[in-house]
């Protein structure tokens, strides 16, 4: 078995003995492989051991390598990070969930774009700035109800639910109250039914994450292994 192929088992004991302790199934927490900076290859290997899901920060990178890897089939592509409106019309055609939508503007942009590209509706979630940190992107709480409604105007958009990053921390225990935060603001948004997903927790605290209800986790380093520094160009 190859390395990537290890970790990615060990992740997926990892979800699952979460899931368990909370009395959740096993497979309600799905993982999206979160390959930034790391090359096509791994991302192969991780298909191959039946990884379908990918998450990408950049709207470059995402679409280089799903051009590069279009032959893998049923593969689909996560962007998790900050996106700018002008990479919309760029990554529709090849994006499956969008989970970093923080803004009205933004939702108008890829509603309009989505629409107007026709096809199956893109999977949204809304990023939310639990913390309140100005550094973190995501909208505020209190913008949450606003930026829900403008996405559902649009048919070809289908939202899943909230995504959030919390703050870093050595200890992931201190994760858990962003977590619950997420999820307490999706029951109070509408609840679990029109908003099923909640996308939160990597490598470091994904059983906290499963334990407050994530639906997505997504995980880097612990299959892929420590990235590179990005370079600034
Ligand atoms: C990089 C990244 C991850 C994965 O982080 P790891 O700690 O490597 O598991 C998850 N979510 C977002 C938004 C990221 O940028």
């Amino acid at each position: 078995m190859s390395d990537v192929a290890q970790c990615l088992q060990s992740v997926r004991e990892r979800i699952a003995a979460a899931a368990r302790r909370c009395g959740r199934s096993p497979d309600s927490a799905r993982l999206i492989a979160v390959s930034k900076r790391k090359p096509a290859t791994d991302i192969r290997e991780a298909y191959a051991a039946g990884q379908r899901d990918f998450g990408e920060n950049y709207a470059q990178e995402l679409v280089d390598k799903a051009t590069q890897l279009q032959d893998l089939e049923g593969i689909r592509w996560h962007m998790i990070g900050h996106l700018q409106r002008n990479k919309v019309r760029q990554i529709l055609p090849v994006v499956h969930a969008i989970h970093t939508v923080d803004s009205v503007r933004l939702a108008t942009e890829l509603g309009r774009r989505a629409e107007a590209r026709g096809g199956p509706p893109v999977e949204v979630l809304v990023e939310v700035n639990v913390s309140g940190e100005a550094s973190k992107s995501g909208c505020e709480p209190s913008q949450l109800a606003p930026l829900l409604e403008a996405l559902r105007g649009y048919s070809c958009l289908s939202v899943h639910g909230l995504m959030t990053v919390p703050p870093a921390s050595e200890d992931p225990e201190h994760a858990l109250p962003y977590f619950e935060r997420l999820r307490s603001l999706r029951d109070a948004q509408a609840g679990s039914a029109t908003l099923p997903d909640l996308s939160m927790g990597m490598t470091s605290d994904l059983e906290q994450a499963v334990a407050a209800g994530a639906t997505w986790v997504r995980v880097g380093t612990a299959i892929f292994g420590a990235r590179p520094a990005r370079i600034e160009s």
